[in-house]
């Protein structure tokens, strides 16, 4: 099998499978317990944050550990959100969040606790900083969107919108969980207030992530219980999981130059490859500006998850980006946004490289395509 589906998730890495193994062998112990097994749990889940800390430069204080990007999209927007209302009931977000983000949004508005608006994206998946300019005043109290968007590629200026987000006092969420070791992310300089990452996005295991929260901005606990994560995310602390995440960080920041260098390759290949050799094809990724990681594409005359699962049955693993449909993991809304034809949004479907993405396969899935475009339009 080819493996082009690494946006959805990817394999842990040996090193982190390594790590887990001997964490969860000798440091079973609850690190709440005081005893010394319970300390060697403690250290090694502060070590974890220590790792987390030096890679995107902020304080141990402000990372809260959570079981995956989900709850920590929920605790960085439910947990900060509610705490700040004094600022602004109006929140600002786009039709492109992941549904993390969304769901949890749409929620408070439908209860009346926010009013929300939704900045209009442009045709390559961007913010549209003029409408958002538009829509921000002394009434927006919090703004949740994106950094790299999950089924594009497209990265949003963080920095501008952060900005704009700081001369009316509003707090900025991003998700981040798509640039998080792929991108330098410097808490000291970005002016982003709340951020999300996961650890399966980046070869650790599932069931980890962690928000951060600068030091300053109140949250309140969204799960209750003890009084793990400074008090912040109650439960016994998944050690294994968190230890496997940091040791995915490590590798990450060892490799992040080269690897992005080697992708944009790759990328810029494939990209060429579909456009030169394939008939009416749309590429939806932006040409600049973009994470090269993931590749969207359009077929015309090919039903997105009619290509997917067409290319499943010839050895490649990708996914649709078509809309809400039973057993897509995160179906997407985001093409649905753009403003193309409806030719290009219901053939739209994602590729995605990583760590063990080759030349010679992409050579392989090219022709895989061709067959497969060429059944489809056939039918
Ligand atoms: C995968 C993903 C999430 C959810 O993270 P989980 O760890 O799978 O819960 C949130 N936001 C974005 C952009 C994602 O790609």
């Amino acid at each position: 099998m080819i493996y082009l589906d690494y946006s959805a998730t990817t394999p842990v890495a040996p090193e982190v499978l390594e790590r887990m193994m001997l964490v969860l062998q000798t440091n079973f112990a609850n690190p709440s317990s005081i005893h010394a097994l319970g300390r060697e749990a403690r250290l090694a889940v502060d070590m974890a944050r220590e790792e987390v800390c030096n890679f995107i430069n902020c304080r141990p204080l402000e990372i809260v550990f959570t079981a995956g990007g989900t709850e920590a999209d929920n605790l960085g927007i439910r947990g900060v959100l509610l705490e700040n209302l004094d600022r602004g009931k109006e929140v600002i977000t786009s039709r492109a969040e992941h549904k993390a983000v969304l769901n949890t949004l749409k929620q408070l508005d439908e209860r009346g606790t926010i009013s929300l608006k939704f900045v209009r994206m442009t045709a390559e998946g961007r913010i549209d900083m003029s409408h958002f300019e538009e829509l921000l005043s002394d009434e927006t109290g919090f703004v949740s969107l994106m950094h790299v968007n999950n089924e594009l590629g497209t990265i949003n200026n963080i920095e501008q919108i952060g900005s704009l987000c700081r001369r009316h006092n509003a707090i900025f969420h991003v998700d981040a969980v798509q640039s998080f070791g792929k991108l330098a992310l410097d808490m000291e300089t970005l002016p982003v207030d709340v951020l999300s990452a996961s650890s399966h996005k980046i070869y650790g295991p599932k069931g980890a992530g962690f928000t951060y929260v600068r030091k300053g901005i109140k949250i309140a606990k969204i799960i209750d219980g003890g009084h793990q994560e400074f008090d912040l995310r109650a439960g016994t602390e998944n050690v294994p999981a968190i230890a496997g995440f940091a040791k995915a960080i490590e590798l990450c920041k060892g490799a992040m130059p080269a690897e992005g260098e080697r992708i944009a390759e790759l990328h810029t290949y494939f990209r060429n490859r579909i456009e030169n050799e394939i008939d009416d094809v749309r590429v939806n990724s932006p040409q600049s500006g973009n994470l090269p990681n993931i590749l969207n594409v359009s077929f015309a005359a090919c039903d997105g998850e009619s290509f997917v699962m067409n290319m499943d049955s010839r050895g490649v693993a990708l996914s649709s980006g078509s809309a809400c449909t039973t057993g897509s993991i995160e179906s997407s809304t985001v093409i649905e946004t753009l403003g193309i034809d409806e030719k290009w949004r219901e053939s739209a479907v994602r590729f995605s490289f990583g760590r063990n993405t080759k030349k010679e396969d992409l050579d392989i899935v090219i022709e895989k395509i061709k067959e497969v475009v060429q059944f489809l339009r056939k039918l």
